[in-house]
């Protein structure tokens, strides 16, 4: 039986040159969880599970979530005998569909521990406006959502799931904010992006007294919660199948996800380096999207927001005048990428992206062998990873090398039909 790891996994204390914020802190002061500030910058390699959250995991959110060999997955790929692929499934059991409640049951503990009364945020797909919807409710908070337009206007399901939770939901840019009403004078129909939402949702925040703001990656915090996927699959793979994977496969918006699969992996890595060891000679391969691949773009620092409320962070970020193109796994469009994977990718070298058209054919197409052969039905950011494992698969045929692949499925597409059916059936 395998055992749900009772501490997070924070990789901070073996980066002794991961750079710190620049700039005005006083946003963070503000409307910052003290809990999870002070996680950001621990030194602490492990840090310990609060009961709440623990009960959290244990209950509602069905830790440890499963993983298993994909062996028919294997057989229709032809690469059965050569290639194993194990998937870690976020998705289901999973209350609102994705790995984000497993920080936001975390951040709202510590938003309690704090006395805030209200909780604010962004979402870009809908997934983290759920999770914190759905925690929102559990706290008895008061949670506002400003939700990139483009996405808000087609997901009215999802739209309703956060609303039957009590939470408020705003299509962004909103008329709440004075930022909001001035893009919207501008372009009354403007679609919004997640540094907008971010915006506009800091500016609620600070105006609005017993405000806290949560934020659903990026940062070292939310990266920390997020290990518990890999200190899951960590053992289910390692200690329960005996094997160590050659790759590590995620999809990367901001890096949580990923970050939190790979954490365990990296840190094997990261502690052989500094002990003058060879690491092993695993790949973390990130998938992202062409319409917001912010792992190419410039390691530097940047505003995670729109109008820079927020201090910058050192981290690979696409230019400002990027062009991003709503997508339907619109959780991976963001210009900006976790400072501490981005500074592993820097001064290791241990992260590859794999970028995927923007048109999403190879996803879809992805999506749909997962469906026909696992039979889950996966969201369309996890499809960039599984169009990456397929890929991946392909090539160690084409060289006849034996892989281990672990692959995380980051959440479930069961309220993304729409896309689904635009993309993968006829009529
Ligand atoms: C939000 C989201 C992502 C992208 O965010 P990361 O922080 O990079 O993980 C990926 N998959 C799903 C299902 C999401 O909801």
């Amino acid at each position: 039986m395998i055992q749900i790891p009772d501490c997070w996994l924070n990789l901070v204390p073996l980066l002794p040159n991961l750079p710190h914020y620049r700039g005005d802190m006083s946003v963070l002061q503000k409307v910052g969880i003290p809990g999870c500030l002070e996680q950001e910058f621990s030194s602490e390699k492990y840090i310990s599970i609060p009961g709440p959250v623990m009960d959290d995991y244990l209950g509602p959110l069905a830790r440890p979530r499963p993983l298993w060999r994909a062996v028919r997955l294997e057989r229709k790929l032809g690469v059965y005998g050569l290639v194993e692929i194990y998937i870690k499934n976020e998705g289901l059991p999973s209350p609102t569909g994705s790995h984000k409640t497993n920080t936001s049951v975390a951040q709202a503990h510590y938003a309690q521990e704090a006395g805030f009364r209200r909780i604010v945020t962004e979402t870009g797909a809908g997934q983290w406006g759920t999770a914190v919807a759905f925690t929102g409710a559990r706290y008895g908070k008061e949670t506002r959502v400003f939700w990139v337009r483009a996405m808000h206007d087609i997901k009215p399901e999802r739209r309703d799931f956060m609303r039957l939770y009590d939470a408020e939901v705003f299509a962004s840019p909103s008329n709440q904010t004075v930022y909001g009403r001035r893009l919207l004078e501008q372009n009354p129909n403007h679609p919004g992006s997640l540094d907008i939402a971010i915006s506009e949702g800091l500016e609620d925040a600070m105006s609005n007294p017993g405000s806290c703001y949560m934020l659903g990656s990026v940062l070292n915090h939310v990266l920390l919660h997020q290990s518990i996927i890999g200190l899951e699959a960590y053992q289910q793979l390692v200690h329960g199948f005996g094997v160590y994977p050659d790759l590590v496969v995620a999809c990367f918006g901001g890096g949580s996800n990923f970050g939190g699969l790979a954490g365990p992996f990296l840190r094997d890595a990261l502690e052989a380096i500094a002990g003058g060891r060879k690491p092993p000679a695993t790949r973390f391969i990130a998938a992202q999207s062409e319409t917001a691949p912010n792992l190419t773009g410039e390691y530097g620092y940047a505003h995670p927001d729109e109008t820079g409320l927020a201090p910058e962070l050192m981290m690979y970020h696409l230019p400002p005048d990027k062009k991003m193109s709503p997508i339907f796994a619109d959780g991976l469009r963001y210009k900006g990428s976790s400072p501490m994977l981005s500074h592993i990718k820097k001064e290791y070298g241990l992260i590859e992206p794999m970028v995927f058209p923007k048109n999403e054919k190879k996803v879809f197409q992805a999506l749909r062998l997962i469906m026909m052969t696992e039979g889950i039905m996966a969201a369309p950011e996890s499809g960039h990873a599984a169009a990456a494992v397929v890929r991946l698969a392909r090539q160690a045929q084409e060289e006849n090398l034996r892989r281990v692949i672990l692959v995380s499925l980051s959440g479930h597409g069961l309220l993304d039909m729409a896309a689904y059916r635009k993309m993968c059936l006829a009529d």
